[in-house]
């Protein structure tokens, strides 16, 4: 290895021998690359010494440089026996260099045989214990604790190194909050991570040291995330797999103890390094002695040293979704909480913009709430019809984070309905920091069967409407959810309510389309079965009308040319008679042939041939044409015609037709019954100066009140040969012509059918 520096470097340090001649003679051998800062060990080989160089990449920024100022001016704290006391601060024009002593040892985080045996594991760690207690002892918190800070000497000894974070203990109540989210992310403690808002302090490097132990026991760390955001919900909120589950060989106390350092919660920890430097000896005793450990004697009242205190059981499996780790080990700074809050609204705001089912985007934003919120479990309630209802539980189980999409009234199994109930009628979020101490909210029943710590219920308001409310909570430790933090839940919980606000509406617009589709197909169905059904009924009725109308002429025709043949067949032959009969025969068929033709225009409905004619013609036409009917049947048959010249726009043969059928339906309603007088009476008048009104009036059997309605239906009829459209055809050529027939009860008991037409000018 050659030297990579250029130009001339001053040295900051007291050490003067560290000049430019000397880093020129400079072996350089990469050890490891730690986030920004690479670390080397250089051999002055003409003095075969050996120190340790950490060099920040090149562009690196500026706090990187100044945590190695920071380790450096802290140097005259940091002890040999614990620690690697820096020697020299170079500045160059290629950048800062922090130079250290080498202990000529290992690095703790890159050991070929991990995970650690029993007994290798516990000399390390006492060592390990033993350098933190040194740091503590001398007033340092370090904050970055884990393996690649932690460097075995040749002595089989642990020296902590990597200071650059590190704070005086004295120093550390009086930071800023947001200046304490910093270490590396695999290792950090809750409180390390600000997401709780409580000061870092020893404990806090005895959870990173625990994270530590975890790692060289089980080979790996308990927890695996993609991002900042999950790190920090995974050291809040989930429970790591028990050490057991990794490996059957380690003995119960010894994983609780780790399980011990690794609590959420700072006072279910071991309180001092000292403390658990003398545990870790005394099972290193047990193990020369018994190559076991068994239990150790509590130390605490309420034996806390039981790793099932902490660590429930299975072995859950890193949260759903992750592609790429991001690293564990890096040093980390995070900018405070804003870095780790714009990232979770970033996620949800891709989740929305990404997922376009509704199931789904649920699913992902209450995730990315759960882990954002460092929750254990939560409940998304939408307010359907004034009630309240689950419409998503997501909980951290064994098997990592899962979403159940539901819809299911709220009851005490599922949250505290007291605290839901106050905040839909407050629309206020409720934050409560230990709800199990709550004097309140702690006689919830399901806060007695559930042992709540940290709660925070959220109202999702809209136009000043609340839409739903979300539910949170996390068992672990108290003070999870800080009302500083509730204002980005509220944002994403925000998020959630509009994106399902806005699903419901897409879905009833679908559903409403579905709907109308569904209508549309139905109607155009319904429209094409009509068309068929008018379709047969106009020819039906054609068929029956024409059947009807010719009846008659063929009738008449048949009669006349049976008389024809009688007056012929005489001895002496009435040819005159014979004669008129088929004059008759001609007249009939002619009428036969007109009477088709006006059926076939009524059907088309089109125009029919139509001329100014005197009404009182038609009459008298057709009462000659019945004549020999009338009084056949012993008919009284009184015409009475208006005077005045009564002209209508009219086809002569439409109007016949009509006269005629109503003589005859007279006729036929007299037949039956043994009438004394038979009376048929025809009129015309005017009423007014526009219309003329034609009146067909019998003393038959009159209209049963309740048919009076049907007359005029096709089809309705109440004779045995009858065929129910001689009405039917009446009524559609006297409305064609703009006038209305009706029928009424008569002055001799039997009916009266009148029509009305207009007159002409
Ligand atoms: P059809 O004569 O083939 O029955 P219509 O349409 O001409 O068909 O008449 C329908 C029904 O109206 C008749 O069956 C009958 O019951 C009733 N009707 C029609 N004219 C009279 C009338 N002058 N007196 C009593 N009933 C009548």
């Amino acid at each position: 290895m050659s030297s990579i520096f250029n130009g001339p470097y001053t040295a900051i340090s007291s050490a003067g021998a560290f000049g430019p001649q000397w880093l020129e003679q400079l072996v350089w051998q990469l050890l490891f690359v730690d986030g920004e800062l690479a670390h080397y060990r250089v051999t002055l080989t003409s003095e075969d010494r050996h120190w340790r160089i950490v060099r920040p990449a090149p562009d690196t920024p500026i706090a990187a440089v100044r945590r190695l100022e920071h380790e450096f001016s802290l140097a005259p704290r940091l002890m040999p026996q614990w620690a690697v006391p820096p020697v020299a601060l170079l500045s160059g024009s290629e950048g800062t260099l922090l130079v250290l002593e080498d202990a000529s040892g290992m690095l703790l985080h890159d050991q070929p045989d991990a995970p650690l045996s029993i007994k290798a594991f516990l000399q390390r760690a006492i060592a390990a214990a033993a350098a933190v207690t040194g740091a503590h002892e001398a007033g340092l918190l370090h904050r970055d604790i884990k393996p690649c800070n932690l460097i075995e000497d040749a002595n089989g000894g642990v020296r902590l190194s990597g200071f650059g974070l590190s704070v005086d203990e004295q120093l550390a109540p009086q930071l800023p909050v947001s200046d304490v989210t910093c270490g590396s992310l695999g290792y950090m403690a809750p409180e390390q991570s600000q997401q709780l808002q409580r000061r870092t302090d020893q404990r806090s490097d005895l959870y990173a040291l625990g994270m530590t132990f975890y790692e060289w026991l089980a080979g790996r760390l308990p927890f695996e995330a993609a991002d900042a955001v999950e790190w920090v919900y995974c050291h809040v909120a989930r429970i790591p797999p028990p050490l057991s589950q990794r490996r059957g060989d380690i003995p119960a106390p010894l994983a609780g103890l780790v399980h011990r350092l690794i609590a959420k919660n700072p006072e279910d920890r071991y309180q001092s390094a000292a403390a658990l430097h003398r545990d870790l000896s005394e099972m290193h005793q047990q193990w020369q002695q018994f190559r076991d450990i068994p239990d150790l004697q509590p130390d605490l009242p309420d034996g806390r040293h039981d790793a099932s205190a902490v660590s429930p059981s299975p072995d859950p499996k890193p949260v759903a979704g992750l592609e790429s780790l991001s690293s564990a080990s890096t040093s980390t700074t995070l900018a405070g909480r804003d870095a780790l809050d714009l990232s979770s609204v970033m996620k949800s705001a891709h989740a929305m913009r990404d997922e376009s089912e509704q199931d789904r985007l649920i699913e992902t934003l209450l995730r990315n709430t759960i882990i954002h919120a460092g929750a254990q479990r939560a409940l998304l309630l939408l307010v359907k019809d004034e009630a309240p209802v689950i419409c998503a539980i997501g909980q951290g189980g064994v098997d990592g984070l899962g979403i159940e999409l539901t819809d299911r009234v709220p009851d005490k199994q599922h949250l505290p309905l007291s605290i839901l109930y106050r905040v839909m009628r407050t629309r206020q979020r409720l934050v409560l920091d230990d709800v199990c101490t709550d004097a309140y909210f702690g006689a919830d029943e399901y806060v007695r069967q559930h042992p709540v710590r940290s709660a925070l219920c959220v109202p999702l308001v809209k136009q000043g409407r609340v839409l739903g409310v979300l539910y949170l909570e996390n068992n672990l430790a108290p003070g999870v959810f800080t009302v500083c933090r509730t204002e980005v839940l509220e944002l994403l919980a925000s998020q959630a309510a509009i994106a399902l606000e806005t699903a419901r509406l897409q879905q009833e617009l679908e559903q409403e389309n579905a709907r109308r589709r569904d209508v549309e197909i139905a109607l155009r169905g319904a429209r094409a079965r009509l068309a068929e059904v008018a379709q047969s009924t106009v020819m039906g009725e054609l068929a029956a009308s024409i059947a009807h109308e010719i009846n008659q002429p063929l009738a008449s025709m048949v009669s006349n040319a049976a008389a024809g043949i009688r007056w012929l067949n005489r001895d002496n032959p009435e040819v005159d008679e014979a004669l008129s009969a088929l004059r008759d025969i001609v007249a009939e068929g002619r009428r036969a042939g007109e009477i088709v033709n006006a059926l076939h225009s009524l059907a088309r409905q089109g125009p029919h041939h139509r001329r100014r004619l005197l009404v009182n013609d038609v009459i008298r036409h057709v009462v000659a044409l019945t004549g020999v009917e009338v009084e056949q049947q012993r008919v009284l048959m009184t015409t009475h015609l208006t005077c005045s010249p009564l002209r209508v726009c009219a086809s002569s043969v439409q109007l016949q037709q009509v006269v005629l059928n109503l003589i005859l339906n007279a006729l036929d309603a007299m037949s039956a019954g043994d009438h004394v007088l038979r009376r048929l009476s025809i009129t015309s008048e005017v009423v007014g100066r526009d219309y003329v009104v034609v009146s067909v009036e019998d003393s038959g059997r009159g209209i049963e009140p309740e048919n009076i309605n049907q007359l005029f239906n096709a089809f309705f009829t109440t004779k045995d040969k009858g065929m129910g459209m001689g009405l039917a055809i009446c009524q559609s050529i006297i409305s064609a012509h703009g006038g209305h027939l009706y029928a009424m009860p008569a002055r001799y008991g039997g009916a009266t059918l009148v029509f009305t037409l207009p007159i002409l000018e």
